[in-house]
């Protein structure tokens, strides 16, 4: 048996064919999957009784089942979901006032060892197939209000570009109209920052929202808190940022942690405008960290993070600072499922 959300329409209406099926019954199948979020074959009504039976012998619709999930008094909805081959996955619904986004996690576990991050703690175990990323989202539009999903953040476990084929794929059926409709622009990869995975996403053709994880401004430090810093160190990190911006005209968002007597100093604040004040199309997202008890690492001060981005501010750097989210229900990357694998 295989998933059914493993192929794009293309693939799909060749699969149909092969079948001896006519192609615009691959086109009805999938507007009942991503449209009308049914996902029974015996429920398509419109596609011969003969062809449904043939497609439930030879696909899957869903794989995952709900495991867990956990609800914070923010409205954020935290979903375990446990695979086929016995491993769990993470995926987050975060409503707010004007919209609702959906944090998708593109593997089991990750290899590169963050220091501030849950996930890597249980170690790697694979990637994610098409087909379960996309069901992942298709889980949080299910768990959302009035089941609606405006935004996709690819923020959840694991490292997107290192799953980089699977993960364009599930996002270009997100994306079309066939599909869960989701413009380009509403949707954006997290990276660690994989030089290769920024240069080739640059040549895509696609509007997505591009997230660095920063986390710190000079190599000695950000090496210490990432170790993929030793194969793609700042400067270059910087520079391909600098070049995918030019390429796409789009703006690079860098994710910065602050953490407690580690980067959160002023010093650290001047550091950060050094790196990024020839950037134009840059923006710093500042965010006060989760508490999390198995790391070593606490939360900086409200008036270091009020320092922090005060200087950055003046110093004309385009700089949010984040509201946490579902802190009551260790919404943090990865902690769901390390509780649940310690239970
Ligand atoms: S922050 Fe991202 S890249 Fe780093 S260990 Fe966690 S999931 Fe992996």
């Amino acid at each position: 048996m295989r998933d059914i959300k493993n192929f794009d329409l293309k693939e799909l209406e060749g699969e149909f064919l092969a079948l001896g099926a006519k192609p615009y019954h691959a086109r009805q199948v999938f507007s009942w999957l991503y449209k009308r979020g049914v996902w029974d074959f015996n429920y398509m009504s419109d596609i011969p009784q003969s062809l449904r039976k043939e497609l439930a012998d030879r696909f899957y619709v869903l794989g995952f089942r709900l495991l867990k999930h956990l609800d914070s008094q923010d409205g954020t909805r935290k979903i375990l979901l446990g695979s086929k081959d016995n491993n769990s996955i993470e995926a987050v619904v975060i409503p707010a006032k004007s919209r609702v986004t959906g944090c998708l996690s593109s593997q089991v576990g990750c290899k590169y060892g963050c220091s501030f991050c849950a996930s890597g703690m249980l170690g790697f175990k694979r990637d994610l197939t098409t087909g379960e990323i996309l069901e992942e989202a298709i889980y949080l539009k299910d768990n959302a209000l009035e089941n609606r999903l405006t935004h996709l953040v690819f923020m959840g476990t694991g490292e997107p570009m290192d799953n980089y084929d699977n993960v364009i794929k599930a996002i270009r059926i997100m994306n079309s109209s066939a599909g869960l409709n989701i413009g380009a622009r509403r949707i954006t990869i997290s990276t660690s920052g994989i030089i290769p995975g920024i240069e080739r996403l640059s040549s895509e053709g696609l509007q997505l929202e591009l997230s660095v994880s920063l986390h710190a401004a000079t190599d000695g430090l950000r090496s210490t808190l990432m170790p993929v810093n030793k194969v793609y160190p700042l400067r270059e990190l910087i520079y391909t940022c600098k070049e995918y911006s030019l390429k796409t005209r789009r703006q690079v968002t860098f994710e910065y942690i602050l953490i407690k007597g580690l980067n959160s100093s002023l010093r650290d604040a001047e550091d950060l405008f050094r790196l990024l004040k020839d950037f134009k199309l840059a923006k710093v997202n500042l965010i006060p960290s989760n508490y999390i008890p198995e790391l070593r690492f606490a939360p900086a001060a409200k008036d270091s993070v009020d320092i922090f981005k005060d200087y950055l501010v003046k110093s004309r750097i385009n700089v949010t600072l984040r509201k946490e989210r579902g802190e009551d229900i260790n919404a943090a990357c990865g902690q769901l499922r390390l509780n649940y694998a310690k239970n």
